[in-house]
Order: C-alpha cells, then structure tokens, then sequence
C-alpha cells in the first residue's frame, strides 16, 4: 500500500528540523556525556505543586476546564503581574491559560497574521519563533543584532527592517540563547517605535523570575495597549512536562486566541493548572532558591569560560551563557561538534539560533556545579588551554 502522493503542506516541508535536536539525539547515544545542552530546569517540580495535583487527581481533576483555564489561576497570575510590574490585565477576559507558552505564541501569530505579514525577530533568538511565524502564515524577518552590544534590542536596527507590511515585532527577554536582559530605557524606546508604526509587541517572558540584576522589566510597563504578554510555569517552576503557560493581551485579541484554542486544544491540562497554582501560592521560596543557584552557577561557568579565552558576558537572566568562540578560529558547529566527540561535552552551536549567533556557543548551567566545573576542565583540554 502507498500513502496519497499529494505534497504536503509547503510551508512545514521548508522548515528545518531544530538544529538542537540533532545534537541532543548525538549525546544521548553517547556515554559519560555532560550536556550543557538542553534548555531545562536540572531541579524537580516542587513538591507541594506535585502533591496538589495528586490531590486534584484524586478528586476528579480529570475534565475539561473553561477554555480559558481555571478562573483562580488566571486570578493569581493577573494578580501576580499587577504586584510585581503594576500591569493590570483583566482575569476575566485578558488571560489565557495555555499548554506552555509555545502554544500562547502559536494562538497569537495565528490571530494577528494574515498571510504575508512581516514579523521582526532579532536574532539569535529561540528556535521555534521564525518556524511559528511561517506556520501562522506570516513570513519572519529576521534581524541580527549585535554581539558587541550584549545583543541589545537596539531600536535603530530594528526600525531600519520595518516595512509597509510588518505587523508585528517578537523578542524574548531575557533572552534564549544569549540570556541577556533588556532594559527598560530600550523597551521604552521598542514601545515608541511600535506606536509610530502601529505595530505589535510579542514579548515572551518566560523566563521572567529568573534574572539576576534586580527584577525583570516587562515590555507591557511601556506600551499594554500593544503588548502580548506570553509567560509560563516550564523555567521558573521547574514545570515544563505539566504543559502551562498564559498569554495576556488587550481583550479582542484575547478573544481571538480564545477563539483558536477553544476550537484546536479546548484547554491546558486541568491537573497541571491546579498544580501551577499551588506553584505560585506556596513555591516561591523553593523558586528562590533555584534562583540562587542558578547565579551561583552563572557566575562560576561565565568566569571559567571568560579565563580560558572565551568571552563570555555575565548574563542578566535565564540559565544560558553564550560564550565567543572566535578565539579558536572554529566555526561554532566544529567547535560543538569537536567538544563533544572529544571530550564529551555537549553544547549548542551558536548559528542554530540565527546568522549573528556564529561564533558563539550556547551552554545551559542548569547542570549540578560539580559537572559544570568538570566541564570547564574537558573544555579548556578541547582548546589546549
Ligand atoms: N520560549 C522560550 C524563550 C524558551 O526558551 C522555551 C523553551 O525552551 C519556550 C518558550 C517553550 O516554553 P513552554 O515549555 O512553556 O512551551
């Protein structure tokens, strides 16, 4: 039997597989490998979210929620913005629980793209944003911004790609994979460029409670009226199998995304939302601590590195260094590649994530210390330092 021989979709079959993928499936096939290479939390869920969905489990959690999400969770997450940032999004129809944020930001391209609208995406930035803009319908550009600049989202790059049909400008900060943190005069001066153009801000903060210079500054302090605020329990709840995450918008287009998710996933887990709950009602000193850890790790892993040649900026956020690697003359896939079948180590070749992030390497510290020291050893032997 032969399957149809009709083409597949064109947009989908254009898209390369994800280039950290490739190189996880490498280790895992591997003995005695460290992986500074995937983007997950080395910490367990904490146990009172664990308990409250065994609980919640127990006692029926096992339905349908609104489409929406549970109204509690959205409370407490509306709530939560409103005490940390002062943005005040309305439970009732300005938030949206969704499976992690890849699905908030899949809702939101697919209610504001018409097919051939122009998304900006300064680059290196995490894999999924250019393939889920395509997947919308839109066609990404992509926009390199500046190694020498910590990767600044500097207004004047990003002006100089909007065109008659951008519609919209998607960033994350901090940032996968470089981790560094936007400031608020330069978010400040990205609301201003929206407005003179009339555009759309698609910030994903997913990693907001992990920063280390003082609190995370959210896009939607300048501009709410524009901003899609996509945020999620995967990073800094240690969360990212139970599936939730939430976007928050001014309500037509909540609506919208509404509209798309009720029809496509109905709802988020309704055992994951109980225990994301109880994440945020009672986790915060375990959040905290991971916190502490993190930096810990951050500041150890971005000295070690900077001391054998590699220059690695201490990051403001998230759990990823972005060392240069242009000290050893190799492309940042030889270097990957040389790393880890020499010696083990697996990291993530910089270009994965955009033109601009050649020769650079991406390293998640969400590894015990010990490992991360040991990785410093097997790295400087890798580059004969
Ligand atoms: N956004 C960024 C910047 C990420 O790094 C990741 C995961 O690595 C995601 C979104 C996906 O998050 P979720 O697990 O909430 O879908």
């Amino acid at each position: 039997m032969t399957a149809p021989r009709r083409p597949f979709s064109r947009v989908v079959e254009a898209i390369p597989p994800s280039g950290i993928r490739k190189f996880f499936d490498l280790a895992q096939t591997m003995q005695g490998v460290i992986s500074l290479g995937v983007g997950e939390p080395d910490f367990p869920t904490p146990w009172s979210a664990r308990e409250a969905a065994i609980h919640a489990l127990e006692h029926g959690a096992t339905t349908y929620t609104s489409n929406s999400g549970l109204l509690e969770l959205r409370e407490a997450i509306t709530d939560d913005l409103a005490d940390r940032y002062g943005v005040r999004y309305r439970a009732e129809d300005e938030c949206l629980i969704t499976s992690g944020v890849s699905e908030g930001l899949d809702l939101a391209l697919r209610a504001l793209l018409n097919p051939g609208d122009e998304v900006i995406v300064p680059e290196p930035c995490y894999v999924a944003y250019q393939p889920c803009v395509a997947f919308a319908g839109g066609v990404p550009v992509p926009v390199a911004l500046d190694p020498d600049d910590a990767y600044r989202l500097d207004p004047a790059i990003i002006g100089a790609a909007i065109t008659e049909n951008t519609k919209a400008i998607l960033f994350g900060s901090p940032s996968n994979p470089t981790g560094s943190a936007q400031s608020a005069a330069d978010l400040e001066a990205l609301a201003a460029l929206a407005r003179e153009h009339d555009l759309w801000l698609l910030s994903d903060e997913i990693y907001d409670r992990l920063t280390y210079h003082g609190v995370h500054t959210p896009m939607a302090v300048s501009a709410p009226e524009r901003t899609v605020l996509l945020g999620g329990f995967s990073k800094s709840y240690a969360m990212t199998g139970w599936r939730v995450g939430h976007v928050c918008a001014p309500e037509p287009l909540a609506r919208l995304m509404v509209r798309i998710h009720q029809y496509t996933m109905l709802c988020a887990p309704h055992m994951s939302q109980v225990a994301a709950l109880e994440a945020m009602r009672t986790a915060q000193e375990d959040v905290e601590e991971m916190v502490a850890d993190y930096d810990r790790r951050r500041r150890l892993f971005s000295k070690g590195l900077d001391e054998l040649g590699l220059t690695c900026p201490v990051p403001g956020g998230a759990f990823y260094v972005f060392p240069s690697i242009r000290s050893t003359g190799m492309t940042s896939a030889q270097f990957a590649e040389g790393l880890l079948t020499q010696e083990k180590v697996a990291v993530v070749p910089g270009d994965v994530f955009g033109p601009s992030g050649e020769g650079h390497v991406r390293c998640s510290y969400a590894t015990a210390l010990p490992q991360l020291e040991q990785a410093l050893e097997r790295i400087a032997r890798f580059i004969g330092s």
